[in-house]
């Protein structure tokens, strides 16, 4: 489950990095729909994984 919620928070980090380089309307802080709906993503599989390591 942590290695799973590990690859799932890269994943979506990657993901939404590669929006970024290719979406003109993303920049900054800046988002698209797309682009916030996939930072927002991110940020809740990062929150889980850091709190993860925290509780440890
Ligand atoms: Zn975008």
């Amino acid at each position: 489950m942590p290695d799973d919620l590990y690859q799932r928070y890269q994943a979506a980090h990657r993901t939404h990095q590669a929006h970024t380089r290719t979406c003109s309307h993303c920049s900054g802080h800046d988002r698209c729909p797309d682009g916030q709906r996939l930072y927002e993503s991110f940020a809740r599989l990062q929150d889980a994984y850091l709190n993860h390591l925290k509780n440890r």
